[in-house]
């Protein structure tokens, strides 16, 4: 198995980071970018190669089709000066048979038969004469020829040879030697009215030579080599030995002219045949000539070579067509094809690269963790160690490697029974975590979490462990610390004089007493309730409520707010008062966390009892259960500032019984008590709920009537004096009679203090005993 970490003797860093590194990767690109340049060196050469081979190829084909056409062209030469020469040697033939008939004394009318007779025989003879020694034309086929004198000079070449020669004169326009013109003449017919004489001389001895002359159809020989052309744009041309033009089938360039000057001197010098190029105006020609044996005469083609060639060129180019996108595209591919394998080759590399890099990264983290990771092999012998298992131990790497942790570290406070569990699970496959107690090298223990994953090959098999070890000592020995702090916090909260509870921020109990329970008289249920949901307990507790919904929603809203609300009162549907404190509890440290809500509830019925007694005590009079001066006056203190709000009606009757003196003296002090509580209730009686009474004190009362006007107010005290005076007091079996006097008051907004109106109501009431008692005034 090909390990992703390599066991080596150190804890060094990564040889990836080293300078021969680099050096070896540079050495690498180098390589590479030779490989590049070789290819592409290669490539163009194989590019040149192509060009090269098909330029040669090029040039060959324009070579064969060069000596192709050379050697046509010579085998036509050959071929018409064979032709031309038949003919002319046809002509020739008869002017000697002629000549001898002339010569052996023949006389005239016998000539001209004669010359009839051959000129039958040979369709392209226009004429045929016979001219004496002064060039006079004595005999002919043409019979306007007759007479006419001519120089025959002109038909021979200047260096004529003497005697009996063939001589071929210049062509000549006209119809026949009576109208023949020179050359250039403006007058000069249409060509096919041209011909060529052809003379033979004859003479033996002393006599002077007769000459037979015929002319040759300048038409039919012009027909013969226009059908004898065979390549399109050749020109062919006879020429008689001394460069002279006879017949031509186009007109020649002045470099071709020249040539044939040149040619002219050659022939003139012996040579019969041969070949010659040149760079004429219509650009490179051939010129191929022959000479005609025993006639002075030469025939002459040339043709335009890059005409010939044009064809082979646009052959070649359309094959370069194909050729040439074919080699391309063959490059293209092989370029293609280079650049992938490059592409791939640049692939494998950066993912090569990246793994060397993530292996780096993993190895350089786990020799930088301060946790100890070791890794053994499935004989549990050790592999490799980062620094932090050295920390831990007090072994060095070198020492650890290839003996077993259960040699170095065994501290013997595990049982056998520990370790085979721990081995039948990491043998399994399953990971296995735990904490044990582990001996250092220098012989101290320390307490040791550890994680053993099994790590499996590629086939399957169990190949290494990887174990992760942590010194746990101190946190074994701070959870102590935590565990004992607990178990006092819940001994304090246990005797504590209240019902407690504490909740973290999921909503968990996380500290509770029995007093909760005992609170909510309900049964505490089994079982350690740390951890367990608040809400159960929370909505037990909101049912106990007077008003559960408002109890829930106070709850959460102290929640959201992290409200601190000390002392808070919640009435029980039993009756009885449960004070509540509610305090965020935050972390001490600089984050200041919100960490849950402590809620400590005390039952305070009793002092509610208490207080509501005391209040009773500080504002009733004792013997008539209203309200005493004091209290009475606030009442109307507050009525006063309605009054001065709303401008509402209200008023004010102070009553002072008459004579009460005598009740007394007549009856006792008890009767006189038993009086006053008779009157308050005879005013009872006719009050309405709003309405309060006060007694200001000995037997002086006060009603303050809310919304009451002064004729309703008079009215009322109206009321209640005649029903005291006519209801008795029963007591002992006797009935004892009172009156009173009554004095009225509107509460007015300008009034500063409630003493005020009561001074106003004393002044009416005043009145009222001035004027004779047992009557209602008004002020
Ligand atoms: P007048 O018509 O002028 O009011 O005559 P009066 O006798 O009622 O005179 P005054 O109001 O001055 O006398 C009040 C008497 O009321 C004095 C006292 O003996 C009597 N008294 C005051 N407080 C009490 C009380 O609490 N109980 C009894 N039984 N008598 C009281
Ligand atoms: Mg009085
Ligand atoms: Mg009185």
């Amino acid at each position: 198995m090909a390990a992703w970490y390599a066991p080596r003797g150190g804890t060094g860093s990564s040889p990836s980071s080293s300078p021969a590194e680099r050096g070896r990767q540079m050495n690498a690109r180098r390589r590479r970018r030779l490989a590049d340049f070789g290819f592409f060196g290669l490539l163009s050469v194989c590019a040149l190669l192509a060009w090269a081979g098909f330029e040669y190829h090029f040039s060959r084909v324009l070579e064969d089709v060069r000596t192709a056409h050379e050697q046509i062209s010579q085998r036509d030469t050959r071929h018409l000066n064979a032709h031309i020469g038949h003919l002319i040697r046809n002509v020739d033939l008869n002017l000697s048979s002629l000549g001898s008939a002339i010569v052996d004394g023949e006389r005239l009318p016998e000539w001209t038969k004669q010359l009839d007779s051959v000129i039958r025989h040979i369709p392209y003879l226009r004429s045929l004469s016979v001219v004496d020694a002064d060039g006079r034309v004595i005999a002919s086929t043409t019979p306007e020829n007759l007479g006419t004198v001519l120089s025959l000079d002109s038909y021979h070449p200047t260096n004529r040879v003497p005697g009996d020669v063939l001589q071929i004169g210049p062509p000549h326009a006209g119809r026949d030697l009576a109208d023949a013109r020179p050359t250039g003449d403006p007058q000069t017919p249409t060509p096919d009215q041209g011909f060529i004489p052809i003379a033979r001389s004859f003479g033996s001895g002393d006599a002077r030579p007769l000459t037979l002359l015929a002319t040759l159809e300048l038409d039919y020989f012009r027909r013969i080599l226009a059908d004898f052309r065979t390549t399109p744009g050749d020109r062919i041309s006879l020429f008689r030995l001394d460069g002279m033009r006879l017949l031509d089938t186009s007109v020649a360039d002045t470099a071709l002219q020249q040539v044939e000057q040149a040619l002219a001197l050659r022939w003139q010098g012996g040579e019969t045949a041969g070949m010659q190029t040149l760079d004429g105006e219509q650009g490179q020609q051939l010129v191929s000539y022959q000479l005609n044996e025993g006639l002075p005469l030469a025939v002459v083609i040339n043709s335009v070579l890059d005409e010939a060639l044009a064809g082979a060129y646009a052959e070649s180019r359309s094959s370069a067509l194909v050729f040439l996108p074919l080699s391309l595209l063959g490059l293209g591919g092989a370029l293609a094809a280079y650049l992938y394998f490059r592409r791939a080759g640049q692939h494998e590399r950066s993912l090569r690269r990246r793994a060397e890099a993530r292996r780096h990264l993993l190895e350089s983290a786990l020799n930088a963790s301060a946790t100890a990771v070791v890794i053994t092999g499935t004989d549990a012998r050790i592999e490799w160690a980062n620094p932090a298992f050295t920390a831990l131990t007090g072994f060095e790497l070198s020492e650890a490697i290839g003996r077993m942790p259960k040699e170095l570290v065994r501290s013997g406070q595990q049982s056998r029974e520990f370790y085979e569990r721990m081995w039948n699970t990491i043998l399994s496959g399953a990971v296995w975590r735990g904490e044990l107690v582990n001996r250092r090298k220098d012989g101290s223990l320390y307490d040791e979490a550890l994680t053993i994953t099994p790590v499996r090959n590629e086939l399957g098999e169990l190949s290494h462990f990887i174990a992760i070890k942590e010194d746990i000592t101190a946190a074994r020995a701070a959870r102590k610390d935590l565990q004992a702090a607990y178990a006092r916090l819940q001994t304090v909260v246990d005797h504590f004089p209240g019902a407690v509870i504490m909740e973290d921020m999921q909503g968990q109990i996380t500290l509770l007493n029995d007093r909760v329970f005992d609170l909510m008289n309900i049964p505490r249920p089994p079982g350690n309730l740390a951890g367990t949901s608040i809400h159960d307990l929370t909505l037990a507790a909101s049912k106990l409520s007077l008003d559960p919904t408002t109890f829930a929603q106070r709850l959460d809203m102290l929640r959201e707010r992290a409200q601190t609300v000390y002392g808070e009162e919640l009435a029980h549907r039993d009756g009885r008062w449960i004070e509540r404190d509610f305090i965020p509890i935050r972390s001490t440290g600089s984050t200041d966390a919100l960490l849950g809500f402590l809620r400590v509830y005390r039952d305070v019925s009793a002092r509610k009892q208490q207080e509501k007694a005391l209040w009773l005590l500080a504002t009733t009079d004792p013997l008539t259960g209203v309200r005493n001066r004091r209290a009475f006056l606030d009442k109307v203190d507050a009525e006063l500032v309605r009054v001065r709000r709303y401008r509402n009606d209200a008023t004010l009757m102070m009553l002072d019984l008459d004579h009460f003196k005598r009740v007394n003296d007549l009856h006792g002090h008890a009767a006189g008590d038993a009086m006053l509580c008779h009157v308050v209730r005879l005013a009872h009686s006719l009050l309405r709920a709003s309405d309060l009474i006060g007694r200001l004190g000995g037997e002086e009362f006060a009603i303050l009537l809310p919304a009451t006007g002064l004729q309703g107010a008079l009215e009322l005290a109206e009321r209640l004096r005649s029903t005291l005076e006519h209801t008795p007091l029963v007591y002992q079996n006797r009935d004892i009679g009172a009156t009173t006097s009554i004095g009225v008051s509107l509460l007015q907004a300008g009034d500063s203090s409630a003493e005020m109106i009561l001074a106003r109501a004393d002044s009416a009431l005043y009145a009222a005993k001035h004027n004779g008692r047992n009557r209602v005034e008004q002020a």
